[in-house]
């Protein structure tokens, strides 16, 4: 038998040596999955004793997340919006400057009661789930390429009781033309191949490149989703879209060429250029 508090000094200390940015917080969640109660009931019960089993548990995933691997992999959870998703290593870890696609969504449509919504790459649902959550007379449809991400979207719709108001489907955008939709949001891959080899290896070791790389210059799969979008999308309809960093400019071109007005860009929390709205004319 060892104590919390131990283990957990253990725990932080090889994740320092490794160089894992928040070591304790970090050993706190991990040690919360191990012995199944949050992280409240590890910080007020640090004398308490584990299993030896339970240590051995605790360790192996420490040494799993020195190597790099996303706690939100390790604990099968991330917090999106204000809900905490199901997750696989199979889908994006769904990122906080995302929630800027839902707030966006929520103020332009304050007064609709009833929307048709279309969520191309929906990876895990997030962003679809948390709008439907919401906003109880919405509808919304989520494409994936990925089966995998699919069937972690029905596990998350399940999960939300948004089963009944959407559909998930796996299919390439350019495959798909079921439908016209009142509004289109889409957090498409949108990293070129060379800046994805500066991302962190958090990042490029572990999570699918499919869900991060856009082609050569990060933008084909946002080219995909503005052609198929504006065959998709109602007169009036808005697309809003996460963008790269540095592809504002360039966005704005591809959605004026068919046919959109560009409403306003927003900025995340690092202050980059993070999401486009634009309205189909
Ligand atoms: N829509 C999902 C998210 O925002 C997945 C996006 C992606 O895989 N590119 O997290």
């Amino acid at each position: 038998m060892i104590n919390i508090d131990r283990a957990l000094n253990q725990g932080s200390s090889i994740l320092k040596k490794n160089n894992i940015q928040s070591p304790r917080l970090d050993s706190e969640i991990l040690m919360s999955k191990v012995i199944k109660k949050d992280r409240k009931y590890i910080i007020f019960n640090l004398d308490k004793e584990i299993k030896k089993s339970l240590f051995y548990d605790f360790i192996d995933l420490i040494k799993k997340r020195s190597l790099g691997k996303p706690i939100a992999y390790l604990t099968g959870k991330k917090n999106f919006w204000k809900y905490e998703f199901e997750i696989s290593e199979n889908v994006l870890v769904p990122r906080p400057d995302t929630e800027l696609i839902v707030e966006k969504v929520l103020s332009i449509t304050k007064n609709r009661h009833k929307l048709n919504i279309l969520d191309i790459g929906t990876g895990s649902g997030c962003i679809l789930i948390s709008i439907l959550m919401e906003k109880k007379g919405f509808y919304g449809t989520g494409l994936d390429v990925s089966k995998k991400c699919i069937d972690l979207c029905k596990i998350n719709s399940i999960k939300f009781k948004t089963e009944g108001r959407s559909k998930f489907i796996k299919s390439d955008i350019d495959n798909f033309s079921c439908g016209k939709y009142d509004l289109i949001i889409s957090n498409p891959p949108y990293i070129s191949k060379i800046d994805f080899n500066y991302l962190e290896k958090d990042i490029t070791n572990f999570e699918p490149k499919l869900a991060l790389i856009g082609g050569i210059d990060g933008l084909s799969a946002v080219k995909k989703v503005i052609n198929k979008s504006s065959e998709l999308i109602k007169k009036s309809g808005k697309l809003i879209l996460e963008i790269g960093f540095d592809q504002k400019n360039k966005v704005i071109g591809l959605l004026k060429n068919k046919g959109f007005y560009i409403n306003e860009t927003l900025k995340d929390f690092a202050n980059n250029d993070r999401c486009i709205i634009s309205t189909k004319i």
